[in-house]
């Protein structure tokens, strides 16, 4: 196994690169096409200014100028409070519940919507169907387990917006937290595949899916962003964004609460991502993240490496929340054991489109509008 000489990203990661310094591609990638680019300790007043006027002018005489997905994480969180407190702006704040949110997550979402004071809209996804799509992910075998969630998520948010013309989509979406995109094989699976989600559920699904929201990628960034003019605003790369301060800021003022590790706002990835993915795949998303956090000099390398060495929750707690997890998707635990222990699959073993996708994003990266490394 080789390590990266400058982040944490390893060769679990099989397609990594290293330069004569021993960086990886990821590194190399933040040097050369991400830093340059970014003004990530000053922000840049006079874009972001650019970007709310635009937004504020097109939402005049409508309820909201503008919608932002809440998941109540620190990321959306501060999006939020930037878009109304440094932009101006009029959001919508939309949650989806689509059953995993820890109580932390509501109690956030609870205080930023008092202490913002803006208005909160929260689709419940049906629970029987959402449990019958994780239960088809699960028994496929692929590592991309949070493909469910995400995709009511945003499916959710980009129907709603549709629907209610709204044109201004803002996301907590930043290269401060998340330069370092996880490779593809980590369950990073790029955006909503219709042809996927619908023959893994096919396969293995009991129901139909008759209220589940999924928007294909085709439709939101082809047919919405294009053809309808939907635009999604990035403001975290615009103002400075430092992990550690934005948690402190949010605190102080909403007594908002910062989690012990990204995504642990909701139950199910934080149990992915600390459980099912390394024992099972062997990939530590955690490597990302924390590696995200090395290129923008907001961690060391050595407490990375010291906090990837050991889960980030203890043994007991895993084996806990493994006997919840079952039981919530209406499994008995050795069941659940009998799925994990199957054979490993890739998104490769199902139908996909996953050509057309990766031809999007090459022409997103050669027009610059990718700039994070893609593969
Ligand atoms: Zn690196």
């Amino acid at each position: 196994m080789s390590i990266c000489a400058k982040c944490v990203m390893d060769s679990s990661d099989q397609n990594i690169k290293f330069d004569h310094r021993g960086w990886c591609d990821y590194c190399v990638n933040f040097e050369e096409i991400i830093a340059p680019s970014w003004s990530f300790n000053l922000g840049d007043k006079i874009r972001l200014d650019q970007i709310s006027e635009s937004i504020r002018q097109d939402g005049v005489g409508k309820d909201f100028d503008c919608i932002i997905g809440l998941s109540g994480g620190l990321d959306s969180s501060y999006a939020a409070y930037v878009a109304v407190k440094k932009m101006g702006l009029r959001p919508l704040l939309f949650h989806v519940d689509a059953g995993w949110n820890t109580d932390q997550a509501v109690s956030n979402i609870e205080k930023l919507v008092d202490g913002l004071s803006v208005d909160l809209y929260t689709e419940v996804i049906n629970w029987e169907e959402m449990k019958d799509l994780q239960v088809a992910f699960l028994k496929s075998g692929i590592p991309d387990q949070d493909i469910p969630q995400d995709t009511a998520f945003f499916s959710a948010l980009y129907q709603f917006a549709h629907k209610n013309k709204i044109k201004h989509i803002i996301t907590g979406s930043n290269y401060s937290t998340e330069c370092c995109r996880e490779p593809e094989e980590w369950g990073g699976y790029p955006g909503i595949d219709k042809t996927l989600i619908g023959d893994v559920h096919k396969r293995f699904g009991r129901r139909p899916l008759a209220t589940f929201p999924i928007t294909d990628i085709l439709v939101y960034k082809v047919f919405y962003q294009k053809i309808l003019g939907m635009k999604v605003h990035y403001p975290l790369n615009h103002v400075p964004y430092v992990k550690k301060n934005a948690e402190d800021e949010l605190e102080h003022l909403f007594g908002w609460q910062r989690f012990q590790h990204k995504h642990h706002e909701s139950r199910f990835t934080r149990f992915y991502e600390d459980y099912w993915m390394p024992r099972k795949f062997g990939y530590h998303k955690r490597r990302a993240h924390f590696s995200s956090l090395i290129m923008t000099g907001q961690m060391t390398r050595e407490v990375a490496l010291d906090r990837i060495s050991r889960p980030e929750m203890d043994e007991h707690f895993l084996q806990q929340e493994f006997e919840y997890v079952a039981h919530k998707l209406g499994m008995r635990v050795p069941e659940l054991q009998e799925i994990f222990d199957a054979p490993n699959k890739t998104f490769h073993d199902y139908k996909n489109k996953r050509w057309l996708i990766g031809l999007g994003a090459k022409v997103l990266s050669a027009l610059g509008l990718e700039k994070r490394l893609f593969r």
